[in-house]
């Protein structure tokens, strides 16, 4: 005879396999592997995946457009009676979400923690200043929600350094400075458009990088590595875009590293 417990867990791993699944077709689809299901009355009412770049919107979340969509099939913005599963520990807005759809519990696979909201960076679950609480559990199949992050990174980083080198770049370079020295002056109010553009200028001509050198400009200075690194992460409070700007800078030091041993040799 099982525990009510252990089949609980057991109902639990089955439904965080069909927000696997979900998570996989975001993969297929170039988006950050994450996916999510809501459970009404034992069935799969919703489902969706991570779709920020699809739908270029910064609340497509798996788990808050499977939330939206839960709402209309239930023909009610109240998720009462509903569970959330999501392969990774939902964000401030989606936990935020489960709070105003008043969700009776979220069950999640890896833990984020650097944007975590239900028990790694903050607990909205029963934070009592708010006017509902709900159950989490979390750690579900952690190993494959957080693995298929972890492959997903790795190999957009592999590919990326592919690319840089195989240094496809051909348009005249004025025009490639021209837009890096206006990228530039903007530095201060920098956003995610602003420094991929910077990205791939940078990654793709060492041209650039010398000019960038030659004018002196303090991104490349490559002393104080760490405290520019803690400052890109900065940038943003998203976890996927602070990745991108880490891995930028932290190239960036490294085209300019070589850059400037070459100059030391000639
Ligand atoms: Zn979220």
């Amino acid at each position: 005879m099982q525990t009510p417990d252990k089949l609980q867990n057991e109902i639990d791993i089955a439904y965080m396999k069909i927000a696997l699944e979900e998570a996989r077709l975001a993969e297929a689809q170039g988006e950050v592997p994450i996916g999510a299901c809501v459970v009404y009355d034992g069935r799969v009412i919703a489902r969706d995946h991570n779709r920020r770049e699809t739908d270029k919107s910064p609340c497509a979340h798996a788990e808050f457009l499977a939330m939206q969509k839960a709402a209309q099939v239930l023909e009610r913005w109240r998720l009462t009676g509903c569970t959330v599963y999501v392969t990774l520990e939902p964000c401030l807005m989606c936990a935020g979400l489960m709070i105003n759809s008043r969700v009776d519990r979220c069950v999640y696979g890896s833990f984020d923690p650097k944007g975590g909201a239900l028990g790694t960076l903050y607990a909205l679950q029963n934070d009592e200043r708010l006017n509902h609480d709900f159950e989490v559990v979390s750690g579900v199949m952690d190993d494959q929600c957080s693995s298929i992050l972890k492959e997903f990174f790795s190999r957009r980083r592999k590919e990326r350094k592919q690319a840089k080198a195989a240094g496809t770049f051909s348009k005249p370079q004025i025009e490639e400075i021209d837009e890096l020295r206006q990228a530039r002056a903007q530095i201060n109010h920098i956003d995610q458009e602003l420094f991929s553009l910077l990205a791939q200028r940078l990654e793709a001509s060492n041209e650039v990088v010398q000019y960038k050198i030659e004018h002196n400009l303090d991104i490349l200075d490559t002393s104080r590595e760490e405290e520019k690194l803690k400052w890109a992460e900065s940038l943003s409070s998203d976890q996927e875009i602070q990745h991108l700007y880490c891995e930028f800078m932290q190239d960036l030091m490294d085209i300019s590293k070589t850059y400037q041993s070459n100059i030391r040799r000639k």
